[in-house]
């Protein structure tokens, strides 16, 4: 059984600063332990029912953040810049199963610690088919492209609302909850590894109900950028059209198709973001 794993960092317990999740100071140091123990909970609650197989796929800043001897379940490990599925690159039909570990919320969520939706510069809202997303729900695609649910997501209280608008029934770790951008309430770290293991047991024990996520093709990505010149930008990718001075739209039939468009105009807007 295959456990495909997408690690961010923002939403693992404690972490409430830039400066505690981006190399290379001393708090970025301590921190990074904390997401590693996180990480490895989560692997060693999907061995228990029954994972044989793990790719950890590091998906934060420049996707170096773990230290591969220490990760558990001879888990392999997908890391470094430039990968053309960012967040999902690795994941292909023969998982059975995705984890989305210390993730975080989206630009226009209320209150979620050190929120954004890809790039807090250039992105100020995403909404698919009508539902507002952040990483969890736009990675979505790519496991429904594939056709492997989405089991686990952990992070915090506004993380886990907005991946269960998208993945129906997935097991949620909630290991803190956010006040505002910059503070949350978070677990002991035991606690929190602890809370993650169980839910990553469960998820990967109840996987026969598991669903895939709940996205009708042909789907909408409809984004709101900070300014129109984002916006303007965006339209050069081929299928992104204007919906107004800061927002744009893109419609597929192919959900994979559709992230790599959403990742294209990531990637490009990336060049005049101030
Ligand atoms: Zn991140």
């Amino acid at each position: 059984m295959k456990v495909f794993l997408s690690s961010d960092m923002e939403g693992t317990a404690g972490v409430v600063d830039w400066a505690q999740c981006l190399g290379p100071g001393p708090e970025y140091q301590y921190y990074r332990r904390l997401l590693q123990d996180e990480v490895n909970a989560a692997i060693e609650g999907a061995l228990v029912s029954g994972a044989t197989e793990i790719l950890v796929n590091d998906s934060h800043s420049s996707m170096q953040n773990l230290r591969p001897d220490e990760l558990l379940g001879n888990a392999r490990y997908l890391s470094g810049r430039h990968k053309p599925l960012y967040m999902m690159q690795g994941l292909d039909a023969s998982f059975d199963a995705v984890f989305f570990v210390s993730y975080h919320g989206s630009m226009a969520s209320e209150a979620s610690t050190l929120s954004h939706t890809y790039n807090p510069k250039a992105i100020a809202r995403v909404l698919l088919n009508g539902v507002e997303v952040g990483e969890s729900g736009i990675n979505a695609l790519v496991a429904l492209g594939h056709g492997v649910p989405i089991v686990l997501v952990t992070g915090d209280d506004t993380t886990a609302e907005e991946a269960s608008r998208i993945c129906p029934g997935i097991s949620t770790a909630v290991v803190k909850h956010s006040v505002t951008r910059f503070a949350a309430d978070s677990l002991h770290p035991n606690e929190a590894k602890e809370l993650i293991r169980a839910a990553a047991a469960d998820a990967i024990a109840n996987l026969s109900s598991a669903q895939l996520p709940a996205i009708e093709l042909p789907a909408t990505l409809e984004i709101s950028f900070q300014n129109g010149d984002l916006a303007e930008m965006a339209t050069w990718v081929q299928g992104v059209e204007r919906v107004d001075a800061r927002t744009v739209q893109v419609t597929g039939e192919d959900p994979i198709g559709l992230f790599r468009t959403f990742i294209t105009v990531v990637l490009l807007t990336r060049a005049i973001v101030e």
